[in-house]
């Protein structure tokens, strides 16, 4: 780091000091890292954002400094001045960038005093997050931590310094404002001066950023934060970052290839580094071939079809599943499973909805298995070599609807990853259908967003509807998303309708997009990526909450500042509003209350 403009409290930095400079006037400031009281001599560590500086106190030529250090606790802040020396022989630490060096120290004062901290800022041991998330300052203070905010920092300055040369405006869009569709509940702000009217938090910027392509700006991003009310969920948190991203004049090539650009910049900035242009992937091949469309690649394992093995099967399973225009498809899972970890397999798979699992263990000259007598060897050699499997691995197989079938395999391969896979894999998922079914609703959902332009006969089944969406996958992990948009009034009103939306609600709650289309509309589009994320697969944390200063809990309480409380009764009312039921304890900030959810305190999965 430059050098700080000398003043009372430092002329240097601790943790930049090196042999080079043995000899300098120094004055540094910061925190009692360690003190260390060997007979006469005091030895403390000094922190600063930097690093660390070894100070040294000798009692027979500064008694007056040797005095105070003496009294020095943990965390206290001071300022000391010396003179920088080498470190005797012996004393060196090659472990610290400022081991060959020391402060002599000639005079120190104590700037602040310290309570004993409630956990170990100089150690990186297991605490509990609860704690660490109550005394979030003191936890910042700790290297670990320290690291992930600079490499936050990093990547969000790599972001920047790869997209204004792209002639990349970054503007900021209202967090005041109606509701934005991502398909998630709104957290809203009520109104004082039109009471019983409600702003909503966005979700993202979504229209806002297609309004600044109709308003002639081309090229727009955003380091934006997004809310989104969402039921506690491991490592998903009610306000998280985004870049987001729109474009005017675009095709998808366009798009990927800027979100490749930056998306190299970032994982460079966070030590990762990946070759361009990235596979494209189309869904329906990424469902079949690993169950999800986000899939881990580097863990192999690959789903197959098999019904073309099992046709004309004599195993009524898989016969009565083909005949009704059901999948049959199946992977090998390496290396040795005992009969309880089948079982348990078996249970998870019906619990994810299929009737069950059919599993088959090559062996020496035949099979191990429960339906062994049902599969002829002829299938069972052409279903092994269909996934790949040798001698000791088993074949897991499902029967059931394509999308079941999918979803199963796609669990129980991740369930049987290895723990640790080797390498990147940064690709492409395209070509994704416009519609989900929502079953519960009865009703069609955009698997993207409203906004996503479809692909395809719009008089047709909607169901039958493709999109121009894209997202961007890292190890498994969806790190980005985004789509060419509908930029024609009549098209933005078909998806609603097939949304189910009626013309007039899409009016109420959207009709200043739809005004401004009718006003020339620019084809557009554009893609947001998860920084949080990013940045916490960069660092190797688990959890996106060690790369965030300020996280919240999943369940979106925060222990640091008792967000979220009650307000007191003249607020209510000023704001128009009077609570059905009384605020609880929780919310109250009385006690911080003990983890409710497993994702509180443990790490959440990777993948
Ligand atoms: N608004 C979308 C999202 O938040 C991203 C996009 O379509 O650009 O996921």
């Amino acid at each position: 780091m430059r050098e700080p403009r000398p003043n009372r409290y430092r002329t240097g930095w601790a943790g930049d000091q090196r042999a080079e400079g043995v000899g300098r006037e120094l004055r540094v400031a910061g925190w009692v890292h360690r003190r260390r009281d060997h007979g006469g001599l005091i030895f403390i560590d000094l922190r600063d954002r930097t690093g660390l500086l070894q100070l040294v106190f000798r009692p027979e030529e500064n008694p007056e400094a040797h005095a105070v250090a003496h009294t020095l606790r943990s965390e206290d802040v001071i300022s000391a001045v010396g003179q920088l020396v080498r470190r005797e022989e012996g004393t060196v630490n090659p472990g610290l960038p400022t081991g060959e060096v020391e402060l002599n120290v000639r005079a120190v004062e104590k700037l602040a005093d310290a309570e004993t901290p409630p956990f170990p800022v100089d150690e990186d041991g297991q605490l509990d997050e609860m704690l660490r998330l109550r005394h979030r300052y003191l936890d910042l203070r700790r290297e670990r931590m320290r690291r992930n905010i600079e490499l936050r920092h990093e990547i969000v300055a790599a972001i920047r310094s790869r997209l204004d040369p792209l002639g990349f405006l970054e503007i900021e869009t209202p967090f005041l404002t109606r509701s934005t569709p991502e398909g998630a509940r709104d957290f809203l702000v009520p109104s004082r001066l039109e009471p019983g009217s409600f702003f909503a938090l966005p979700q993202s910027p979504q229209l806002f950023k297609q309004l600044l392509m109709v308003g002639g700006l081309e090229r727009y991003y955003q380091i934006v934060r997004c809310f989104r009310d969402e039921d506690a969920r491991a490592d998903r948190l009610p306000e998280f970052t985004q870049l987001d991203i729109e474009m005017s004049f675009v095709e998808e090539d366009d798009v990927l290839e800027v979100a490749e650009a930056v998306t190299q910049a970032m994982l460079a900035a966070g030590g990762v580094s990946i070759e361009l242009p990235l596979e494209r992937v189309p869904y329906d091949e990424a469902m079949l071939r690993y169950g999800s469309d986000r899939p881990d690649r580097r863990i192999g394992m690959e789903i197959h079809d098999l019904g073309e093995v099992f046709a004309g099967s004599g195993f009524r399973v898989f016969a009565d599943a083909l005949a009704s225009g059901k999948a049959v498809r199946g992977f090998a899972a390496r290396g040795e499973l005992t009969r309880r970890r089948f079982d348990e397999l078996t249970e998870q798979a019906r619990r994810l909805g299929a009737g069950g699992l059919v599993w088959a263990v090559v062996e020496e000259g035949g099979w191990r298995s429960p339906v062994a007598k049902f599969l002829s060897p002829q299938e069972m050699e052409a279903a092994a070599r269909a996934v790949g499997a040798e001698r000791g691995d088993a074949i897991l197989i499902v029967a059931d609807t394509p999308a079941t079938t999918a979803r199963v395999l796609g669990q129980l391969r991740l369930e049987l990853a290895p723990a640790a896979v080797e390498g990147h894999d940064v690709f492409w998922v395209v070509d994704f259908p416009m519609l989900e079914w929502n079953e519960d609703e009865g009703r069609w959902d955009a698997l993207h967003h409203p906004f996503t332009a479809p692909v395809g006969d719009l008089d047709s089944d909607p169901g039958t509807w493709r999109s121009r969406a894209y997202d961007i996958v890292w190890n498994g992990n969806e790190i980005g998303g985004g789509s060419i948009r509908i930029n024609m009034p009549e098209v933005q009103e078909r998806v609603f309708d097939a949304l189910g939306i009626p013309p007039e609600e899409a009016r109420e709650r959207f009709g200043f997009l739809l005004d401004a289309f009718r006003y020339g509309a620019p084809p557009h589009g554009g893609i947001a990526f998860g920084i949080d994320r990013i940045v916490a697969l960069c660092a190797g944390e688990d959890s996106i909450r060690d790369v965030i200063a300020f996280p919240k809990l999943a369940s979106g309480f925060d222990p640091l500042t008792g967000a979220p409380a009650p307000v007191d009764e003249p607020q209510l009312r000023e704001l128009g509003l009077r609570l059905a039921a009384a605020p609880g304890a929780r919310a109250r900030g009385e006690e911080a209350p003990a983890p409710q959810h497993p994702e509180e305190t443990g790490t959440a999965e990777r993948r």
